[in-house]
Order: structure tokens, then sequence, then C-alpha cells
């Protein structure tokens, strides 16, 4: 079964090569699944890295583009579909229609703005859609840790802690999202 798949990650040019061999590695799974990525449709750092990397192991990519970003030149043009939106809301929209999955790397504040609400909304029932973090590094421990601290404290559910896959390697991304994409 074919899935399309909303990935989250750095846009950063100043990361350690290492996030964006993680990339090239996830990537290059989607073409044998016959997967699709929807992405930000950026074509820098660890966001371009991932879609070239679907595209060479025979996978499709989706960009969704805001108009600002790409004026900025910094779209990726090789997608095999670019959608450009007015805004990032309107971006996010089409990112989630578009996707039965979530997952996000290693990222910064737009990693992270994009992930809560995918989890947020994923709390609230509001989708059903599996929400997956690859974090080889630990990179989101001390998020972990703070959202620990509000569940002990009632300001989060402990069932809302279970909204998310945390994994730390590629293949664990696929085997989670095969067995919950899968499951009746
Ligand atoms: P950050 O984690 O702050 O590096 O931001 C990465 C996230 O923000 C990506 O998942 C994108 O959705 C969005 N984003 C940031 N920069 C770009 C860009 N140049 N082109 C497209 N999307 C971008």
């Amino acid at each position: 079964m074919t899935h399309s798949v909303c990935v989250f990650c750095s846009s950063s040019d100043s990361i350690d090569p290492r996030y964006l061999e993680l990339a090239r590695d996830f990537g290059s799974h989607f073409g044998p699944r016959g997967w699709t990525l929807v992405s930000g449709g950026g074509s820098v750092s660890m966001m371009g890295e991932l879609a070239r990397s679907v595209r060479a192991s025979g996978g499709h990519t989706v960009g969704v583009i805001p108009q600002a970003l790409l004026d900025l030149e910094v779209a990726d043009l090789g997608a095999d579909e670019l959608v450009v939106t007015h805004d990032m809301r309107q971006r996010k929209g089409v990112m989630d229609e578009r996707s039965d999955a979530f997952v996000a790397l290693p990222g910064g504040i737009g990693t992270l703005e994009e992930l809560m609400e995918a989890w947020t909304s994923r709390s609230l029932a509001m989708h059903d859609k599996p929400v997956v973090v690859l974090d080889p590094w630990g990179d989101y421990s001390l998020l972990r840790q703070q959202v620990n601290v509000w569940v002990e404290r009632g300001f989060v559910s402990a069932a809302s802690l279970e909204r998310v896959h945390w994994v730390v390697d590629p293949a664990q991304v696929l085997t989670t999202l095969e067995a919950v994409l899968t499951s009746p």
C-alpha cells in the first residue's frame, strides 16, 4: 500500500554533516516502498538532502512552499510536484491534507512548531495519523523531559505522551509507520 509521509526537518546550513546523512538515509527507504514524501519544499540542508534522496530511491516528492520562500529561491525545484501557497498557515493545511503520517527529524524552531501542531492535534483527536520523531542523538531529550514535568504537574495527560512514537533509527520509523498504517 502506498503512503504519503509528511516530514519536518532542519533548514539550517550550520549543522553537523551527520544530520544530512541521517536525512539521506531516511529518504532512501521511500522509493522501494512506493511512498511519497510531503515536505516543506525546501532545497536546503536536511530538507533538500531528504527530498533528493527520496527521488534518487525512486520515490515521489511533493513540496509545499509559501510564495515568500519561493521568492527567496530556496525551493526544491526538482520536486515532482511543487504546491505554492499564500502563507505558512495554508501550507500546513495542504501538508496535512496530503499526508497519512507525520515524521520529525532533528531541527530547529520551525521543525518544533510543526511537530507540536501535529502532536497537539493528534492528542485532541483531530486526526488519527501517526506522529513519529526520529531522534538518534537526543536532540529532543530536553523537550521530552519538559513534557514529563508537565505530565507530573497535571498539565499534560499521560495519554498525550503516548501520541508520539520516539525512535532512534530510520528503520524503526519505517516499521512503526508500516505497523500503524496497515493495522485495521
Ligand atoms: P527549522 O527547524 O527552523 O530549520 O525549520 C525547518 C522547517 O521550517 C521545515 O520543516 C520547513 O517546513 C520550514 N522551512 C524553513 N526554512 C525553509 C525553506 N528554506 N524552505 C522551505 N521550508 C522551510
